[in-house]
């Protein structure tokens, strides 16, 4: 993976953009208006496109996984969603629906949300026919109610907006509905595009963040937790309602102090009138995820020993591992504390 570096307008901090050293379309893609856009777009970077003859993405693996992983993060795909996509699930406690504008993610974190829950390499692959996607959404949408929207769940769609402009639609598209919102969320920080939409409220844009021990040293690829907060105060001066994501909480040693001192950062930046809301994630691995992570990650500090945490069941028989009981109480009581006393005004969504 290339990261280049430019310069934010209102920061004067490095930003970190990311360019994928391949970039492959296939037929399909290719054939959409949108699949056009994206090739536009990625052309600007003076990044060749790789045309396809098939609809199929091959060729990514490596040697062994190590090298897979690092072929799969230099690669990013245009390719069109499948069907699947367009049956959406529920995506609770976040919002009432998920759907995605792509999958996969440029950044390396350690302890990845995505690893375990996609197959096959994690390619970067941005989709083509986002406009079939966005009209799928009205099947879901309830005249009575509001209906919330999840973009997040497999891309972190920020990340690849430089590249594919898909957040930007989908934000003008909600801007246009009356009953449905928008909800998505980023460990980068490139806004400025954003800023002067027509998103008439409809969507809720969210920095994660986390305590420095976790971020600085777990978090490859990103943009810095000051400048994610700082792209927030942007969003939210331009009308935008807000959030942070707080995830994943760790327990790490000397934790009350680390997470204290994200708190009086977080107040430092966001000392202004907001809608802002938080939802908080507490640190949980599975099996299958820590298999991939130690794979991706081997020399990782990321704490995912079983011994350290109760086990949780869904209700398909899955398991997964969080903190022990009184390990989450407190940090749930420090956390909300925090809140309350800095943001008394700001809603907390969740916790879990
Ligand atoms: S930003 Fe999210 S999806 Fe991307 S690598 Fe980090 S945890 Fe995974």
């Amino acid at each position: 993976m290339v990261i280049s570096s430019t310069k934010s307008q209102t920061t004067h901090v490095k930003t970190k953009l990311w360019l994928p050293q391949q970039v492959l379309v296939t037929p399909a893609a290719e054939a959409e208006d949108w699949g056009q856009q994206i090739i536009a777009r990625v052309k600007t970077f003076g990044i060749p496109v790789k045309k396809l003859k098939q609809n199929r993405i091959s060729g990514l693996r490596g040697k062994n996984e190590r090298e897979t992983y690092a072929i799969a993060k230099n690669t990013l795909a245009i390719v069109n969603a499948p069907p699947s996509q367009l049956k959406l699930t529920p995506i609770p406690p976040s919002a009432d629906w998920q759907f995605h504008l792509a999958q996969g993610c440029p950044a390396h974190c350690q302890y990845c949300y995505l690893a375990g829950s996609l197959s096959g390499v994690p390619v970067v692959k941005a989709y083509g026919n986002l406009p079939q996607i966005l009209t799928n959404l009205k099947n879901y949408e309830r005249d009575e109610r509001d209906t919330t929207y999840e973009v997040s769940c497999y891309t972190d769609p920020l990340g690849v907006e430089h590249l594919t402009g898909s957040l930007a639609e989908c934000i003008r598209y909600f801007g246009t509905r009356d009953n449905a919102y928008l909800r998505w969320v980023s460990k980068f920080d490139r806004v400025d595009e954003l800023l002067d939409l027509p998103h008439n409220g409809h969507t809720r844009c969210r920095v994660s963040v986390n305590a420095d021990p976790v971020s600085h040293s777990m978090e490859g690829g990103t943009a810095t937790v000051t400048q994610r907060l700082q792209a927030l105060r942007k969003l939210a001066l331009n009308g935008y309602p807000i959030g942070i994501v707080l995830a994943p909480i760790m327990a790490i040693a000397d934790w009350q102090q680390h997470y204290s001192r994200l708190f009086t950062e977080i107040a430092d930046i966001l000392n202004i009138e907001c809608d802002l809301t938080f939802e908080l994630i507490t640190h949980r691995f599975t099996p299958k995820s820590k298999e991939v992570l130690q794979i991706w990650y081997p020399k990782s500090k990321l704490d995912l020993e079983e011994h350290n945490r109760s086990q949780k069941r869904n209700k398909f028989g899955g398991v997964k591992y969080v903190y022990h009981r009184d390990t989450m109480d407190k940090l749930k009581e420090f956390i909300s504390e925090q809140i309350d006393s800095y943001f008394p005004q700001a809603t907390i969504l969740y916790w879990t």
